[in-house]
């Protein structure tokens, strides 16, 4: 059975300072969900957690005090609104989240490619795409190496524009199948979920194969995959589906493919 586009596990409210769209709250997120035909949606606030240490500066709103102002989420019987966040990992290689925040949350994705976070997730932004590359890969074999819950956790948006800007492309074209194998064999092992936020239907051909690359090797790998939109406004909410349909037909993917959390009930 094809993978039905029925959710969004990547989105922000008004709680994240990088969101400026004061309708982008939990009640619209809900009317979101229903006119869309998604069964969750899973609100993921910036977070760097103020129960962990870390040398870096972090944004001071992002707290988990802050995150949990969206509570109680609104209610219906069409589809359910789940209480999560987006972390980061800082350049000490630390995991803004703790684990008791972990067990409070539904769902969390770990931000892996914000590497335009100089002073915070990195200690300088990466001037070359074979710098990136090499910090690409560096992440995410940390994450990887971390004992946590990974059946309510995901790697968000892996080939976003954050990685390099304007050059991430670049930057994905390097990476060595050997090296993609080796990582997502690791992620199918864990069971942590994949993100699916592509925006493939305006991309060129080129382009789009080169960012849909590690997917497919990751699907080779048995990944599973969610769907998150990283929508910060009202506006990007309304083409996420037509996209999301897209990269489902990209990666030919089936309801198997799909992380178990994101699944009905
Ligand atoms: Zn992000
Ligand atoms: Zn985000």
């Amino acid at each position: 059975m094809k993978y039905i586009a029925d959710h969004d596990f990547h989105v922000h409210t008004t709680v994240s300072a990088c969101c400026h769209d004061e309708n982008q709250t939990p009640e619209n997120l809900l009317k979101y969900a229903l006119e869309n035909g998604f069964h969750k949606v899973c609100i993921t606030n910036h977070l760097w957690d103020e129960g962990v240490p870390s040398e870096a500066e972090w944004h001071p709103a992002h707290t988990v005090e802050r995150l949990k102002s969206v509570l109680p989420l609104p209610t219906h019987e069409g589809a359910r609104l789940l209480f999560g966040a987006e972390t980061d990992i800082d350049y000490n290689g630390v995991l803004g989240i703790s684990r008791k925040t972990l067990d409070e949350m539904d769902f969390v994705t770990v931000a892996t490619t914000h590497l335009h976070l100089g002073g915070n997730t990195v200690r300088e932004k990466p001037k070359t795409p074979e710098e990136a590359a090499e910090l690409w890969l560096q992440k995410i074999r940390i994450l990887l190496r971390m004992d946590l819950p990974f059946h309510k956790m995901g790697i968000a948006h892996l080939t976003c524009g954050h990685i390099m800007k304007g050059r991430s492309h670049e930057v994905i074209r390097l990476l060595q199948d050997e090296d993609l194998y080796e990582i997502f064999q690791a992620c199918s092992k864990k069971g942590v979920g994949i993100e699916l936020n592509v925006k493939t239907l305006d991309m060129t051909d080129e382009v789009r194969q080169v960012l849909m690359h590690p997917y497919h090797i990751a699907k080779d790998c048995g990944c599973k995959f969610y769907l998150g939109s990283d929508a910060h406004k009202g506006a990007a909410l309304e083409t996420v589906k037509a996209e999301f349909e897209n990269v489902i037909d990209i990666l030919d993917l089936q309801e198997t493919d799909k992380f178990p959390l994101a699944k009905q009930g």
